[in-house]
């Protein structure tokens, strides 16, 4: 029996004119990250994507899991080729479908006939197979309404293809198709997810990591790393430029008051994410940023750090809980990496009352004690890039 992996797209089967594009691009990507599992040969058939191993030796639970990973699927399963004859989609379906029942009690059978040509309709054709799964499994019960499991019959042009495993796929976008944004990466919980979550929207990814050696560690930067090479094996490589902040900090200590400090610090990553972005011709910044979770979160210092940004800055997770960026940090399994006990250049030298109503006119007053623009450019101009190649 030859088991294949069926992708189904998601909303971009609304985009019309578009649509023939954006499936072709999705096509493109999947066989990009083909190669890493085996030969396969990938096709783009009646707006579903079949995914065929062409030997042995191919790894087909790399594969699915990969394909789940791809913005712009809906839904991946793993399916069982049969011939186009009820005996073979009977035989197929008793050998194929007793693995996917274990443990539960109902099931329905939905069968889809897009080759009109075939003998029976798609009622008729469920109710064979509904009959056949019975009598093989008589403990079994049929529910349409609530079934914990819903086996599907595709009789397609080429061949019937028989599943029940269906499970979500990434959803969103096909990275790319909207523009390129700069990540605000540091090494927690939030600004992952954050970047996660603009790439699902067609956001193809850059990041800045800002540092503070020797007040930050090596370790620290490599754990943003390790968390850029996570994300990307969503979003695609990732290029992270990493931006010394010690000369700033130290200078921030030495002539501002102390209350400010995040405050400040906060302006200059924002002014320097600018200038990346301009280069590196991103439209947008993205950060981490959840309304009232820090001092440096609250809707006044939001404002003054905003009042800075020469791009649209998307904080996806500013109306989310802790709570529920970890369950995202978890499914796209960069919670654990985030936790690592690594200093992060905005917990070193933090204010013991920062402002948490900061008013914007103070703190340009503030700035203005030191050479605001030299420092920003000099840090700028100091930047590491380093690419992070994805490993789907
Ligand atoms: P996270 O959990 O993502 O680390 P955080 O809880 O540490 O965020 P803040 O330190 O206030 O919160 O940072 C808010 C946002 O600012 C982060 O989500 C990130 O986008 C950006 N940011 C903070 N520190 C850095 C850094 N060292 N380098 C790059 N971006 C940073
Ligand atoms: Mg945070």
């Amino acid at each position: 029996m030859k088991e294949i992996i069926l992708c189904k797209y998601g909303e971009i089967v609304l985009k019309g004119a578009n649509r023939k594009y954006f499936e072709d691009t999705l096509v493109k990507e999947m066989r990009y990250r083909a190669s890493n599992f085996g030969k396969f040969s990938i096709t783009n058939i009646q707006s579903t994507m079949t995914i065929e191993p062409q030997d042995d030796f191919c790894d087909l639970d790399g594969m699915f899991e990969s394909a789940k990973r791809l913005f712009g699927i809906a839904a991946v399963s793993r399916a069982a080729v049969a011939e186009k004859s009820m005996e073979d989609i009977m035989a197929i379906t008793k050998s194929y479908i007793p693995a996917f029942l274990e443990g539960k009690r109902t099931f329905k059978v939905e069968a889809k006939r897009s080759d009109k040509t075939f003998p029976l309709s798609s009622p008729e054709i469920s109710r064979e197979v509904g009959g056949a799964i019975l009598s093989a499994m008589p403990r079994m019960r049929v529910d349409v309404h609530h079934p914990d499991v819903t086996v599907r019959v595709e009789v397609r042009e080429r061949a019937a293809y028989i599943h029940a495993g269906q499970e979500l796929g990434a959803g969103g976008l096909p990275v790319g198709t909207n523009g390129k944004g700069l990540l605000l990466l540091s090494g927690g919980i939030d600004s992952p997810v954050a970047g996660w979550m603009m790439a699902k929207r067609g956001v193809r990814l850059e990041a800045v990591y800002f540092e503070s050696i020797p007040y930050t560690s090596e370790q620290a930067r490599q754990k943003v790393l390790d968390l850029a090479a996570l994300v990307a094996r969503w979003s695609g490589s990732i290029m992270v430029h990493v931006v010394s902040l010690t000369k700033i900090q130290e200078e921030l200590v030495r002539n501002c008051d102390e209350d400010y400090f995040t405050l400040l610090l906060r302006r200059y990553m924002m002014q320097i994410a600018n200038m990346v972005a301009e280069k590196q011709g991103c439209q947008a910044l993205i950060t981490g940023e959840s309304l009232g979770q820090v001092a440096s979160q609250t809707m006044h210092a939001l404002n003054v750090t905003n009042a800075i940004a020469k791009y649209p800055v998307f904080r996806p997770v500013i109306g989310m809980d802790k709570e529920e960026i970890v369950q995202i940090a978890r499914r796209i399994d960069t919670f654990e990496t985030s936790i690592l006990p690594f200093e992060d250049c905005c917990t070193v030298f933090t204010p013991r009352h920062p402002k948490t109503k900061p008013v914007l006119e103070k703190v340009e007053e503030q700035e203005r004690k030191l050479p605001f623009d030299e420092l920003c450019r000099e840090a700028f101009e100091g930047a590491q890039a380093f690419y992070i190649k994805a490993k789907f």
